[in-house]
């Protein structure tokens, strides 16, 4: 028996999930979500439902959500199984689980539908689409928005994990400003662009940035490498890998031991924030060969200022296809993007 195809199926849960479905659901599409799987190896990798800006505390930068009691805003918007996010809340500002519990409710409001599993497998050969959760649920739709997001990479170290939230981030953007790295020395581990990039930026805010780089050389361009060697608060560590983030429960990060590739000898830095800036995975493992994918597997828009992809009914928001703002504002933005674009195609073919 064939199974009756949905109007529009998101996948992921992030900014750009919830806000695509949020516009489709006032749609009238009825749109259903698959928000991820709730496994062990999507919490090790940072993938669990409600995507990236969960595993942050405090967002500052996200328009308003300004710092402030929105404790009884809370308490009103969010469900009573919900209501552990006021004990967390500080007034500081909005805190990203807070934000996307917000954009989930906001979206299962209008009548969003939402699974919780990982679309583990796509047929995007013929119409209607099908997809396959990891459960086994196959599902066909005639319009599907990939809102898989990405992940950043860390080095694997325990004391990584130990201090992240409290020193350690992989997003100099979200994090520099915090008052904690504020005329502090910091490290940014990683060579290529966007490690300039960081601490470029974090050396608006810093006393110091420290790049550490394993190589003799950085891979960035030569324009970018240039002004890191002209930037007077940039120091550049070369031939150093990272042994230990060090720290303590207190204080957070305190500072870095490094390794010497060249003798094996090590050394110490005091700082109290250590980025990551060694690139990011895209969540498109389940999309290999079925569209077009960057060299760096992120999902290609095909037309300028729209969020179409390869295949034709088939629309891409937020970081899985932006390697280069990746922000919960523009990941939302171009989820809204993607639900009018799927909006207009269906109308377009009479759906
Ligand atoms: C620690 C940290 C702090 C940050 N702080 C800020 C900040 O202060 N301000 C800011 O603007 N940005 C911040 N960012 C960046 C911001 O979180 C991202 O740009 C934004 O979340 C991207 O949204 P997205 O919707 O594209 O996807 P994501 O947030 O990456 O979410 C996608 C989710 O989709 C789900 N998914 C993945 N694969 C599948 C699948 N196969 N099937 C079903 N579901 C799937 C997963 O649950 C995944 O987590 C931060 C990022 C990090 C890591």
């Amino acid at each position: 028996m064939d199974i009756v195809a949905e109007q529009v199926v998101i996948v992921g849960s992030g900014p750009a999930g919830w806000t695509a479905a949020i516009y489709a659901a006032r749609a009238n599409l009825q749109p259903l979500v698959f928000e991820g799987a709730v496994t062990e190896e999507n919490r090790l990798q940072g993938t669990m439902p409600l995507g990236q800006l969960a595993l942050t505390t405090e967002v500052e930068n996200y328009p308003g959500f300004p710092a402030g009691d929105l404790s009884e805003f809370l308490r009103t918007s969010l469900p009573a199984e919900e209501h552990w996010l006021i004990d967390l809340h500080q007034k500081a500002g909005c805190s990203g689980p807070e934000l996307m519990h917000l954009m989930r409710r906001q979206a299962a409001n209008f009548g969003t539908r939402i699974v919780t599993d990982d679309i583990a497998e796509v047929d995007f050969d013929s119409q209607p689409f099908k997809l396959r959760s990891l459960g086994g649920e196959e599902t066909a739709a005639h319009c599907v928005i990939l809102a898989t997001g990405a992940r950043a990479n860390y080095l694997s170290l325990e004391s990584e994990e130990r201090f992240k939230n409290n020193g350690v981030s992989a997003c100099a953007v979200c994090d520099g400003a915090l008052p904690r790295f504020r005329d502090q020395p910091l490290v940014v581990v990683g060579g290529g662009d966007s490690a300039v990039e960081e601490a470029d930026y974090l050396s608006k805010f810093a006393s110091k940035v420290y790049m550490i780089h394993r190589r003799d050389q950085l891979r960035a361009s030569k324009i970018m490498a240039q002004r890191a060697h002209d930037n007077p608060k940039i120091e550049i560590v070369w031939n150093h890998t990272v042994d230990e983030v060090l720290g303590n429960d207190a204080d957070g990060v305190t500072g870095v031991r490094l390794r010497s590739t060249v003798d094996n000898s090590t050394r110490e830095l005091v700082a109290t924030g250590f980025f990551l800036a060694i690139g990011h995975t895209p969540n498109t493992a389940f999309l290999d060969d079925k569209l077009e994918l960057t060299e760096k597997k992120y999902v290609k828009w095909t037309v300028p200022f729209r969020t179409n992809t390869s295949v034709e009914g088939v629309f891409a928001a937020g970081d899985v296809a932006d390697d280069y703002y990746r922000q919960a504002v523009t990941a939302a933005g171009s989820g809204c993007m993607a639900a009018l674009d799927a909006e207009r195609w269906l109308a377009a073919k009479g759906l």
